[in-house]
C-alpha cells in the first residue's frame, strides 16, 4: 500500500527544508527520486545524501519560474530515469513586509515561483503520467491558504491559488488516474520561517501558543504525508488540501 519501489519521483525545491523531509520519506519507501532547485551544488549534497543505503537520487537543476527550465527539467528526468510517476511542487519563496509596499516584481517574483511555477510543472509532469497509466501530484499549500497576514499578500494569494490549481487539476485528470492533493503545512522549522522568525516580532511565540501540539514542526513531520499521497494507499484521494500542522488551523 506504501510501496514506492520503480517509481520515479520529482520534488522541486528537495534540496532543504520541507523538499527534503518529503523527498527523505519517497525515497525510503523505494522511489528514485530527482531532487529539483536552482543552487546545484545543494542540490548534489542533498541526492548525495539521500542516494546512501541502497537508496537512488540524483539532481537536476530547475528554476521553476521559468518555462525553458521547466521543460528542460521534465526532458532531463525521462531520459534519465525512463519515466514520471510523482511530482512534488514544493518550491517556494516569500518576501514579506505590508502590501502597500511590494513592487510589482516582487509581487510577480512570488507568484511566479510558488503558483505558476507549480502550474508549469505540473502542465509538463500530465503527458507523462498519463503515459505510465497515472500518477500522483502533491502542491504545498500553507497556512496561508486559509489564513490572511500582514506581511503576505503575494505569498497568501500564491498559496490559496494553490488550493484552486489543486481542485482543478483533479478535477480534469482523474479520468487519467492521475490523483492532485495539496498539502498545508502548519509552521516548520526550515530556513524560510528562520527568517520569518527574526522579520516577525513575536512569531516564535504565537505559533508555539498557539499550536495544540506546543511546538513547531520538523521536516521530518512532513514525511509520511508525502508517502501517503504519493502511494497507492491514497488511490482514492483527490482535490484535497490536508493540514500538516500539529492542530495550529483547528485552534482560534
Ligand atoms: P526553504 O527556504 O527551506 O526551501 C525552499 C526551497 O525552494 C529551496 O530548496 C529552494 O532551492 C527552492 N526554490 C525556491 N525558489 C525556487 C525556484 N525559483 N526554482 C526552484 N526551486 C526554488 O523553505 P521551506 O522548506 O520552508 O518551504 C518549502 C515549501 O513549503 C514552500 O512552498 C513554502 O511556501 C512552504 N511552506 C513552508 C512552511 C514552513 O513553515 N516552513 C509553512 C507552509 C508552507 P534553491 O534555492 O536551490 O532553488
Amino acid at each position: 500500500m506504501f510501496d514506492l519501489t520503480e517509481k520515479v519521483a520529482i520534488v522541486t525545491g528537495g534540496n532543504g527544508g520541507i523538499g527534503l523531509g518529503m523527498a527523505r520519506g519517497l525515497a525510503g519507501a523505494g522511489a528514485q527520486v530527482v531532487i529539483a532547485g536552482r543552487d546545484a551544488a545543494k542540490s548534489k549534497a542533498a541526492a548525495t545524501a539521500l542516494a546512501g543505503g541502497g537508496r537512488r537520487a540524483l539532481a537536476i537543476e530547475v528554476d521553476v519560474s521559468d518555462e525553458r527550465s521547466v521543460v528542460e527539467l521534465f526532458r532531463a528526468t525521462v531520459e534519465r530515469c525512463g519515466r514520471l510517476d510523482i511530482l512534488i511542487n514544493n518550491a517556494g519563496m516569500n518576501i514579506r513586509k505590508p502590501p502597500q509596499d511590494y513592487t510589482t516584481e516582487e509581487w510577480c517574483r512570488v507568484i511566479d515561483t510558488n503558483l505558476t511555477g507549480a502550474f508549469l510543472c505540473a502542465r509538463a509532469a500530465y503527458p507523462l503520467m498519463k503515459a505510465a497509466g497515472g500518477g500522483k501530484v502533491i502542491n504545498i499549500g500553507s497556512m496561508m491558504s486559509i489564513f490572511g497576514g500582514w506581511f503576505a499578500a503575494p505569498y497568501g494569494s500564491s498559496k490559496g491559488g494553490i488550493v484552486q490549481l489543486t481542485r482543478s487539476l483533479a478535477a480534469a485528470w482523474a479520468r487519467d488516474n492521475i490523483q492532485v492533493n495539496a498539502v498545508l503545512p502548519g509552521w516548520i522549522d526550515t530556513d524560510l520561517t528562520r527568517q520569518a522568525r527574526v522579520q516577525v516580532a513575536g512569531l516564535h511565540e504565537s505559533v508555539l501558543g498557539r499550536t495544540p501540539a506546543g511546538r513547531w514542526g520538523t521536516i521530518d513531520d512532513m514525511a509520511g504525508i508525502a508517502v501517503f499521497l504519493a502511494a497507492p494507499a491514497s488511490d482514492f484521494v483527490t482535490g484535497t488540501a490536508i493540514p500538516v500542522d500539529g492542530g495550529y488551523s483547528i485552534q482560534g
